[in-house]
């Protein structure tokens, strides 16, 4: 298969004329590609947990790229072309909104914040407004943003409230949209611990990337913990 893309944690390979296959790599990065370390075994979880999230919102609805998990690692989906946006929605202050504005860390945002941000590492992912992603050329027009915006928030929904049952909390979030062949809007890319903010409902305890981000240690066991509240 060709590889067509390889990515800071995954690499995407051409299948077929319709099909790309995913592998969620063990690679760990942070400030943009700054901070690098590989954990073994990593690829795999976030891969099963990112299958049982689209799995989830698939049955709610939501259209997505993804057709089939392919044990331990891949994912079978369907070819778009990914928008160089990030989509982060956010329910409690944390991250990168509490050092660019004055919100306290752990404070509720209600109704949540959604955010875009244009992927450039060289830019740092720097926020952007409609007008500016836009000119950019990231999309056309301003409905396909308002329309990612809406999607966004339904799995803001869908994901706070499965997780609630599991005693996680889905502190923030980032997504990211591609468009078929046909010019469908869809959900692509993952939603794992990589991309997601979790903490534990009890203890709030961190349950993702950010213990490696801020070497807390125990990045993979934490991430198991994930699988096993989300599988249960
Ligand atoms: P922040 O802007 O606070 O750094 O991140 C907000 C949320 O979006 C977090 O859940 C974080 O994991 C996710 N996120 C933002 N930018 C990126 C990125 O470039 N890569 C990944 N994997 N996640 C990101």
């Amino acid at each position: 298969m060709k590889l067509l893309y390889k990515g800071k944690a995954k690499s995407v390979y051409e299948r077929d004329e319709d099909t790309y296959l995913i592998e969620f790599r063990d690679d760990l990065t942070a400030g943009d590609g700054a901070k690098k370390d590989t954990k073994a075994g990593k690829g795999a979880l976030n891969a099963e947990i990112s299958a049982k999230f689209f799995e989830i919102l698939k049955e709610k609805g939501i259209d997505t790229h993804f057709i089939e998990f392919q044990p331990p690692n891949k994912h079978l989906v369907k070819k778009v072309r990914i928008i160089p946006l990030e989509v982060i929605c956010r329910n409690i202050a944390t991250g990168s909104l509490i050092r660019r504005y004055p919100f306290k860390e752990g404070q509720e945002l209600s109704p949540p914040i959604v955010e875009f941000g244009y992927k450039d590492d060289k830019y740092h992912d720097p926020m952007v407004n409609d007008e500016i992603a836009i000119a950019l050329g990231a999309v056309e027009k301003k409905e396909e943003l308002d329309k990612m915006r809406e999607i966004t928030l339904k799995v803001n929904d869908i994901l706070t409230e499965f997780l609630k049952d599991k005693g996680i909390i889905l502190v923030d979030f980032k997504l990211e949209f591609g468009k078929d062949k046909e010019g469908n809007l869809l959900l692509a890319d993952e939603i794992s611990p990589d991309t997601c903010r979790f903490w534990d409902a009890t203890t709030k305890e961190i349950l993702d990337k950010d213990r490696f981000r801020k070497d807390l240690g125990n990045v993979l066991e934490f991430y198991r913990e994930v699988r096993e509240r989300i599988l249960a």
